[in-house]
């Protein structure tokens, strides 16, 4: 097949953009303003489902921003308790004072965490929850005479985060191009089937994942390996869905080595999966640590954290020696009216958004799996209500296609024509739309991100 591509002129971005282009910068703007965002429409309003962008067209916010506007946009009662809370107390310092929300919401996450995860520490988004986990890991691993034990494991396919250690953590294509990361990290595969499994049976790619694990403890020692960190689902590196029992596998491992395990949940918590915490009620592990953020704000408000075992945290606290101080702290830790955001959010999510997710998430993967026979299309797959759409050269063959086509990009542009916005991923796509998403409105995306290939296709002919 000729893989050309058409010059389309007239498109701000794409089709036809120029292949190297791997910096972001704001196109054509006097001075650099925004370091990162790509020249896109602006966004100009949101309302439940809908974006609205600057030339008054409304699409459906297929991604929910960044897997987070989880109740929606506009939602009133969000706002007001934003608006009250700044009214009743801005912000309080997490050093040596909490705040009224803050102990709330750590009641609230405590009562609804796996196993004896009963304490959390509030950061400012996904990265520092990320950062935290590892540095209280390091701590304890320091508290307990185990200094040499620091090594981190992570996967290809994995997104934990944009700060220098969590995005070393990262295996996802080009991650790596041109930045540098830290010699602490190992990584295992990707448990992805599609493009992993290469002919085995999925139980068969299963034991290869988790004898993959063992070697790697045998070969660096136990003694020096201090975490596995996991999404439950690689979320950005395409919603990749690991074999059945892989998690808990892993969990086990993890166990009988004295590795601690970290699940990434900063996209599957908050009812993406329909449930609050993913990794017990889904995947049935009692991680040692979990990550959380987005969701937890719906996006209304940047915050994160880490819910830590009473198991390692008691094990701090028997610490006599003098200088055993956790030294971490960030500005706006607890703040009151992120966590006043949260808790009015979680009790939204329970007062039937979470029951609606899991109703509406079979028919939501079900719509979209029809896309699977375009010719373009190599797979859709996912879980809940978060899916990725890959294309491929060749479906038969599952042939890549050349990640200079970033095909994703090119789908986006033609869904936002038809009104729908999508998250491009190189050749891929990810529809991760807010909990409140119709059967309609699904139907529309479906038939929307239908033409958008199609159209994707005509380009690279
Ligand atoms: N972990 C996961 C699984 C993520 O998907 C992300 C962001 O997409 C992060 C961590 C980083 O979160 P943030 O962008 O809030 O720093």
């Amino acid at each position: 097949m000729d893989r050309r591509i058409r010059e389309t002129t007239g498109a701000r971005e794409l089709p036809g953009e120029p292949a190297n282009r791997r910096f972001h910068l704001v196109q054509a703007a006097p001075v650099a303003r925004n370091i990162g965002a790509e020249a896109r429409g602006l966004i100009t309003s949101g309302e439940g489902t809908y974006v609205v962008d600057e030339n008054g067209r409304q699409l459906i916010d297929g991604p929910a921003g960044m897997w987070c506007i989880n109740v929606g946009h506009r939602n009133e009662i969000l706002a007001n308790v934003m608006r009250d809370q700044a009214m009743a107390l801005t912000y309080s310092t997490p050093w040596y004072t909490s705040n009224e929300p803050a102990e709330t919401l750590a009641e609230m996450l405590s009562a609804r965490a796996p196993g004896d995860l009963r304490h959390v520490f509030f950061t400012t988004g996904g990265s520092s929850a990320v950062e935290t986990a590892i540095r209280l890991m390091q701590f304890y691993n320091n508290v307990r005479g185990k200094p040499q034990k620091k090594l981190l494991i992570s996967r290809q396919g994995s997104y934990h985060g944009s700060t220098h250690l969590t995005a070393s953590l990262n295996g996802r294509p080009r991650d790596h191009d041109w930045m540098d990361g830290v010699d602490l990290v190992r990584k295992l595969s990707s448990p992805s089937v599609f493009h992993g499994a290469q002919g085995l049976s999925v139980e068969a790619f299963e034991d290869h994942l988790v004898d993959e694990f063992r070697r790697l403890i045998e070969q660096e020692g136990a003694d020096r390996i201090g975490a596995f960190i996991a999404e439950p689902i690689q979320a950005s590196g395409g919603v990749l869905v690991s074999p059945a029992n892989y998690l808990k596998r892993m969990h086990a491992l993890c166990r009988q080595n004295d590795i601690l395990y970290i699940s990434d949940e900063v996209v599957t918590a908050f009812g993406r999966l329909g449930h609050i915490f993913a990794s017990e009620d889904v995947f049935g592990i009692q991680p040692d640590m979990i990550t959380f953020a987005k969701g937890v704000t719906s996006g209304y408000f940047p915050l994160g954290g880490v819910m830590v075992s009473a198991r390692i945290f008691d094990e701090l606290r028997k610490s006599d020696h003098p200088n055993a101080t956790f030294v971490h702290g960030l500005t706006y830790s607890s703040h009151p009216i992120g966590c006043a955001v949260a808790i009015r959010n979680i009790e939204l999510l329970e007062d039937g958004l979470l029951e609606h997710a899991r109703e509406v998430s079979p028919y939501f993967q079900h719509r979209l799996k029809t896309l699977e026979d375009l010719p373009l299309v190599g797979e859709v797959r996912g879980m809940g209500l978060m899916a990725g759409v890959e294309c491929v050269a060749d479906p038969s063959a599952k042939n890549p296609l050349n990640l200079d086509l970033a095909v994703g990009k090119r789908i986006d542009f033609h869904c936002q024509q038809k009104g729908l916005l999508v998250r491009p991923l190189i050749n891929m796509c990810v529809m991760s739309p807010p909990l409140i998403i119709t059967r309609t409105q699904i139907d529309t995306m479906v038939a929307v991100l239908r033409e958008g290939i199609a159209s994707t296709a005509n380009d690279l002919i």
